[in-house]
């Protein structure tokens, strides 16, 4: 699948929760980017890695990262 653009992980800030773009889940309510892109609640890290997203309060999705934290 190709990727959006250059990042790997994108959060919601909405719900604080984290994806990664690389294993993307598209079914009925599983990840729902495009929604999130949408909404314009899409964020992105600096760096790009899930160590930062979590270092912001952001948790895992259980569709495309599993093991939540919460
Ligand atoms: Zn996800």
């Amino acid at each position: 699948m190709a990727r959006r653009n250059s990042y790997r992980f994108l959060g919601n800030k909405a719900k604080k929760e984290v994806h990664d773009l690389d294993n993307e889940k598209t079914g009925p309510n599983q990840c729902q980017i495009d929604e999130i892109i949408r909404a314009g609640n899409a964020v992105y890290f600096s760096p790009d890695t899930l160590a930062q997203a979590h270092s912001q309060g952001y948790d895992n999705c259980q569709w495309c990262l599993g093991g939540s934290q919460r």
